[in-house]
């Protein structure tokens, strides 16, 4: 098949559009899963939820949706919150700027927009952490606006569906499908439509296995008819991850830790940490951990024995963590290389929010 250009798409209106939507709603209506974030659904909960599901899969969002709506039900609860108190509720769930922005962004709502959030996309495109696929999300499905929505699932429809032979990640490709997803939008059910399409990505039109015999676009999709559903959308070749050794050090001063907290513009800013870093070449364990301890908190430590070693993959790099405890010598504790630091006993370490790296030592503390 002739690929289209994306004028005849704009201008043309492809034939099957109609049968499209028509199809997908009735099965959507039929076949829609009954997600927490679909009960009695507010512009809020559109908001809390569409935010969480950035990269994140249904099932892990749905106990950290139903947990951070009990302990946040309003836009004001969230904005009145201290961040730690909101990150609390994000740890595990990665991202966090995410949760970040969710609070900031509370707050603007309260402090500027009455304490709800604007229905217009222009509007709501001026939110801290809204971009342009949430915009779309939320106009379309809070507010019923006819805007378009392209995140995985509808990409890999999409593609799909009309054989697009472009990368996804390239910007001409990026374009072209933000104009079917606008060409296909329904203008009297935009959300419902949104959802159908992504419902129909993580359900049916699966990335390995795609179920096309019960399929209900089987007849309208063009990969389906050329047999080519397991090679679109084409995937660009997956980078080796760098992989770094990092070092940190669990300080006791009598029976209190010390713990920083991570600057807010680093990678996991805001959340929790023990004082650490990246171990030089050529340096030992142990050299490793007293320099950064000092680096990051002033103090100078008597590094013990290792704790644990931990293995941990973030979305763009894998790190080897080695665990020291360490006992303070001398110095007063300023946060040098961190927004603030704390000297807390182990009980209360499980108050704050701690990356998942960091998590995993706690078992060793409580063994000690
Ligand atoms: S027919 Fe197959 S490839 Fe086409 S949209 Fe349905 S599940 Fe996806």
């Amino acid at each position: 098949m002739a690929k289209r250009s994306i004028k005849s798409q704009k201008c043309g209106r492809d034939a099957r559009v109609p049968s499209i939507q028509q199809i997908l709603l009735k099965w959507f209506r039929a076949n829609a899963r009954d997600l927490p974030w679909r009960q009695g659904r507010t512009p809020y909960a559109v908001w809390v939820s569409e935010i969480m599901l950035q990269q994140t899969q249904v099932a892990t969002v749905i106990p950290y949706f139903n947990r951070f709506m009990k302990r946040f039900p309003t836009v004001e609860k969230l904005a009145r919150a201290k961040q730690d108190t909101v990150l609390k509720h994000w740890e595990g769930l990665g991202y966090y700027s995410r949760g970040r922005n969710l609070h900031k962004a509370a707050k603007l709502i309260v402090s500027d927009y009455g304490g709800q959030l604007p229905d217009t996309v222009e509007e709501l495109k001026k939110i801290p952490g809204i971009g342009r696929y949430t915009t779309g999300a939320i106009a379309s499905i809070a507010f019923n606006r006819p805007a378009p929505i392209l995140d995985g699932n509808v990409i890999r429809v999409l593609c799909r569906l009309f054989c697009i032979d472009g990368n996804p990640k390239e910007d001409a490709t990026k374009k072209q499908l933000w104009e079917l997803a606008d060409t296909l939008v329904h203008t009297q059910h935009p959300g419902d439509f949104n959802e159908a399409m992504m419902e129909l990505g993580a359900m049916v039109c699966t990335p390995q296995n795609p179920q096309c015999p019960k399929c209900p676009l089987r007849n309208q999709c063009d990969a389906k008819k050329q047999g080519r559903q397991h090679e679109l959308p084409v995937r660009q070749k997956q980078k080796a991850l760098p992989h770094y050794t990092i070092v940190v050090g669990v300080v006791y001063k009598g029976d209190r830790i010390l713990i920083d907290k991570r600057r807010q513009n680093a990678l996991l800013g805001g959340l929790w940490e023990f004082p650490g870093g990246k171990k030089k070449s050529g340096e030992s364990f142990k050299a490793a951990v007293a320099r950064e301890v000092k680096e990051e908190t002033g103090i100078e430590v008597t590094v013990g024995k290792r704790l644990c070693i931990v293995k941990h993959t973030y979305s763009h790099f894998k790190i080897t963590l080695h665990a020291y405890l360490c006992e303070y010598k001398r110095g007063i504790a300023k946060p040098l290389a961190c927004d603030a630091i704390k000297w807390v006993t182990p009980k209360d370490l499980k108050k704050y929010a701690f990356p998942a790296a960091n998590l995993k030592i706690f078992p060793k503390i409580y063994n000690l």
